[in-house]
């Protein structure tokens, strides 16, 4: 009733500035479209991190999404539109109404935090409090985004959007120093070839590896049965692509994240350590300025982006042409693997493999058949080349997991948005790939959030006990779209 009483009441302002209000008319529709979209197809309100994703999501991304909503955006749309506009026609502007409406307005939003704030737990009305040294926008979306879903949520959202890119800005130029705790060694048993694989939206529960009934990944299962890969239970920091990769791969952690611009990420290690580096994504390439994987991105000597556009097959072409045993080399391969919309992430052999019959997420299931095959290309085409004596070893893990059919980053603590695959393929190697790893694990559990530090000790640096020992702590937390950090455990099983 508040919550209607407010839009009621900013329409009514809105119809005051006649000249100009039509925006503003138009502006409310297109705001209420989106939170009732979002409301009725995911039940979740805008987040600050769905908003970033909005920003800076690939236009192709963008539109599949719409695409795939759209037999419930266009009629919010319709009936939206003439709701809001037969109440502003009707509105006949007064003097007296602006004053009436700004009070109904302001005394609405002081009841909603008045009373939001009473009805808190203890500690719930502490964290409220602690945010408020933080962050002014997240203290009063706590408060007033669960009391006033429709507006408040998009404004604060946007606010503490902005805010936190224009601190990114600011930071940009800091110098980086090393990460506490880690130290380059010299050693000569690291891997003359890296290879980090970057999947998307890859849920573990769906790999036939895992488990799952099945047959989605019979390239691994055949390393797996050979005894050629080590594979773990992981799980990711952070439910969006920015914020996990920001997270994976640099010192940033759910629980503290101005690593990112005080300390070098794996990159510049990997630069730092005498590797030519080279990125090659599937993903849309949003500058250096303006995005955390951007920024990681640029580190590279090597940069080449698809924008979505290329089937991620073909990226293990491009990471050949680059390709020279003679010298070290890190290749950071970031796929489009299993994002939203499923059917243009697999082709006809995958749906040969994995035929279906009514099977709800056999198209999702494709798409992870197909990363399988990907992988199994860059290892039989590269790394197995006839008769290569060449040391390598390939790491793949997911950025975060998927609620399969609708999609990742909603603030429900549904674990599927965090559980993701993680595996290493040594080929030829000294180095124990296996007892780096086991360093991390937390019930044997590995969080994502700490693979900088495993791919730091595999390119030959040393990380102190101090540093493992905060690490594993790290992992017991993730960062979520609303900016806060939870404790994995209690996410409900
Ligand atoms: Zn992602």
């Amino acid at each position: 009733m508040l919550n209607a009483i407010v839009v009621i009441s900013l329409l009514n302002l809105i119809s005051h500035i006649r000249k100009v209000s039509i925006v503003f008319v138009i502006l409310l529709i297109i705001l209420l479209t989106i939170e009732a979209t979002l409301a009725i197809t995911f039940s979740t309100q805008i987040t600050m991190g769905l908003f970033a994703s909005i920003m800076e999501t690939n236009r192709n991304e963008a539109l599949g999404a719409i695409r795939m909503y759209s037999f419930i955006s266009i009629p919010l749309l319709v009936i939206t539109s003439v709701v809001i506009w037969l109440a502003y026609k009707g509105l006949k502007p007064k003097k007296a109404y602006v004053l009436i409406s700004t009070i109904l307005i302001l005394a609405s939003l002081s009841i909603g935090y008045g009373t939001g704030y009473v009805l808190m737990d203890k500690s719930q009305k502490a964290k409220v409090i602690s945010d408020l040294k933080i962050s002014y926008p997240m203290h009063f979306q706590s408060l007033l985004g669960i009391r006033f879903p429709l507006l408040t949520n998009m404004g604060f959202a946007s606010i503490a959007y902005y805010q936190e890119m224009s601190k990114f800005r600011a930071d940009l130029g800091k110098p980086k120093s090393m990460p506490m705790g880690v130290d380059l060694l010299v050693s000569s048993k690291t891997p003359n070839t890296l290879f980090v694989v970057i999947g998307e939206s890859s849920l573990q529960t769906h790999y036939s590896l895992y488990g799952y009934d099945l047959f989605t990944t019979p390239f691994l299962d055949s390393l797996k049965n050979d005894n050629l890969l080590y594979y773990y239970n992981a799980v990711s920091p952070a439910s969006i692509t920015r914020d996990a990769l920001s997270m994976s791969l640099s010192f940033a952690t759910p629980l503290d994240r101005t690593p990112f611009a005080d300390n070098k990420n794996i990159v510049a290690l990997a630069n730092d350590a005498g590797y030519e580096s080279y990125w090659i994504s599937n993903q849309n390439k949003i500058g250096m300025h303006d995005s955390y994987v951007g920024l990681i991105a640029s580190y590279a000597k090597t940069s080449v982006f698809y924008n979505f556009l290329k089937d991620d097959l073909e990226l293990i072409g491009t990471v050949k042409s680059f390709y020279n045993p003679k010298v070290k080399q890190v290749f950071f391969i970031h796929l489009k693997g299993s994002h939203l919309e499923y059917t243009d992430k697999y082709d006809n052999e995958d749906s040969a493999a994995l035929a279906g019959n009514g099977n709800e997420t056999i198209e999702y299931d494709r798409s992870i058949h197909h990363t399988d095959r990907v992988l199994k290309s860059l290892y039989n085409n590269i790394v197995m080349e006839e008769g290569s004596s060449v040391s390598s070893l390939i790491y793949y893990f997911s950025d975060h997991g998927e609620i399969i059919n609708k999609g990742h980053g909603f603030l429900d603590n549904n674990m599927d948005q965090f559980l993701v695959p993680f595996l290493a393929i040594p080929y030829n190697l000294e180095i124990g790939t296996d007892e780096i790893i086991d360093k991390y694990l937390v019930d044997g559990r590995l969080n994502t959030t700490n693979f900088n530090y495993i791919f730091s000790e595999a390119i030959g640096y040393h990380v102190s006990e101090k540093a493992i020992k905060k690490a594993k702590n790290d992992g017991l937390y993730y960062y979520h779209v609303d900016g806060k950090t939870y404790l994995f455990n209690d996410i409900k099983k």
